[in-house]
């Protein structure tokens, strides 16, 4: 195997998919990563806000 280069998905930026990250994912049944770390770390912070604000609104 071999380090990747993929492009972001979202922002367009270059990533390195390193070998340990293939792996990982691999082992792990989960698809190759389509977004850079940022991006998917937005998108986890987008995602746990609106959790949140939907457990708000629930109560
Ligand atoms: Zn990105």
């Amino acid at each position: 195997m071999e380090d990747k280069t993929i492009t972001c998905k979202d922002c367009g930026a270059e990533f390195m998919f390193t070998v340990r990250e293939q792996e990982f994912y691999a082992q792990n049944n989960f698809s190759e990563p389509l977004r850079c770390k940022p991006c998917r770390d937005a998108r986890k912070r987008a995602n746990g806000n609106r959790n949140r604000s939907d457990r708000f609104e629930n109560n």
